[in-house]
């Protein structure tokens, strides 16, 4: 598994800020790790990569990434075990998406052997940024950003690929309120809403912040053309249980951004026996679901926050109370199960982890 052919050269100046962390009090995405990874795209070639010490980056004021947000991101985590050793969970996969977002925005490709040892590299580095905590891991951040220094609409010529790391607490404290939208769109067909790409999170700040100013926590997307279709869950996919059956969006159009967590609790759970239903899920069903006490559970799923279940959905004019969390089980298992995996407490019987010793 460990690619020996890649070079990385390592270049760190700084003295460690380690000690200055309160591990008791992580706030989401606001701590970082005392390295990145930075690996340019010049000449039509990507260069070395180099592990340097965590720093501000200096930018020419017309760098094509910050007026036409030709960029793409990536998400994923790393946990340690009881004994020490590290699992990245499914680096494999991020390097897969990473590949098709590159693809839609007109961005050069990483191999995904070259994505995975650079994520491997750079947590190896800063193992000892990765917390041992319940609850607790280290978030991993890479992306790509287009760096001519041009005003003008091309796909660039240069690149910078990062990628920095944050130890992280829990996501969401609490089970969140979701307002099925019914006008505003996360995403068309034919759009870009199948790439981690920036403009979709900016797109979707207005819409969030009328929600909010209704006692919102996020939004249920509904499909751009009939709003009659639930797509995802903030910036989560989202899954519904109803007579026991888990049942999920299809990702055949390309509106739905394709989790891996997603996709790994579809697996577990249909490794358990449970049925799992891909398919259109229309709005009118979970309404109804609801209003004849059918619907079990709601919740979002994301590597962010693994399963946030959802309390209230709010529709038009009426706020639907949902079952109490404690009772949920099917999801309760599941995200128990997800977190045993990525720690190390259960086997890994689907080889998800890479290891780090
Ligand atoms: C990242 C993301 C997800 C979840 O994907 P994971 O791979 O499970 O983290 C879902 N929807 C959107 C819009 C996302 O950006």
């Amino acid at each position: 598994m460990i690619q020996e052919q890649f070079e990385i050269n390592t270049n760190t100046t700084l003295p460690s800020r380690i000690n200055q962390v309160d591990w008791d009090d992580l706030p989401f995405g606001k701590v970082f790790s005392d390295h990145m990874l930075v690996m340019e795209y010049k000449n039509g070639a990507w260069q070395t990569p180099a592990i340097e010490s965590f720093a501000n980056l200096s930018m020419h004021p017309a760098t094509s990434v910050l007026h036409y947000g030709q960029t793409i991101f990536e998400g994923l985590k790393a946990n340690k075990t009881e004994n020490g050793e590290i699992l990245i969970f499914r680096p494999d996969m991020n390097a897969e998406r990473f590949k098709e977002s590159c693809d839609r925005m007109c961005m050069p490709q990483i191999p995904n052997e070259l994505f995975v040892e650079c994520v491997r590299k750079l947590v190896e580095v800063d193992r000892d940024w990765v917390p041992n905590k319940e609850g607790y891991s280290l978030y991993i951040r890479p992306y790509i950003m287009a760096t001519d220094e041009y005003v003008g609409i091309k796909p660039s010529d240069n690149y910078k690929f990062i990628i920095f790391t944050c130890p992280v607490g829990a996501y969401y404290s609490k089970p969140v309120n979701v307002k099925i939208e019914e006008f505003y769109t996360r995403a068309a067909e034919g759009g870009v809403g199948r790439a981690k790409t920036a403009g979709n999170y900016a797109a979707s700040l207005y819409p969030a912040k009328l929600a909010n100013e209704q006692g919102f926590d996020q939004l249920l997307w509904t499909d751009g053309k009939t709003h009659q279709y639930i797509e995802e869950s903030g910036t989560m996919n989202v899954m519904f249980i109803i007579d026991d059956i888990l049942i999920t969006p299809s990702e055949e159009s390309d509106t739905i951004l394709r989790g891996i967590t997603k996709k790994s609790v579809i697996d577990l759970a249909r490794s358990w026996g449970i049925k799992v239903e891909e398919r259109k899920v229309s709005v009118q069903e979970i309404i109804d679901a609801i209003r004849d006490n059918k619907l079990q559970d709601a919740f979002g799923i994301g590597t962010a926050a693994t399963i946030a279940p959802i309390a209230k959905i709010g529709f038009r004019d009426e706020i639907f109370e949902l079952p109490p969390v404690e009772g949920r089980n099917i999801s309760l298992r599941i995200k128990n199960s997800l977190d045993n995996i990525k720690q190390g407490k259960e086997p890994d019987t689907f080889g998800w982890c890479l290891k780090i010793k």
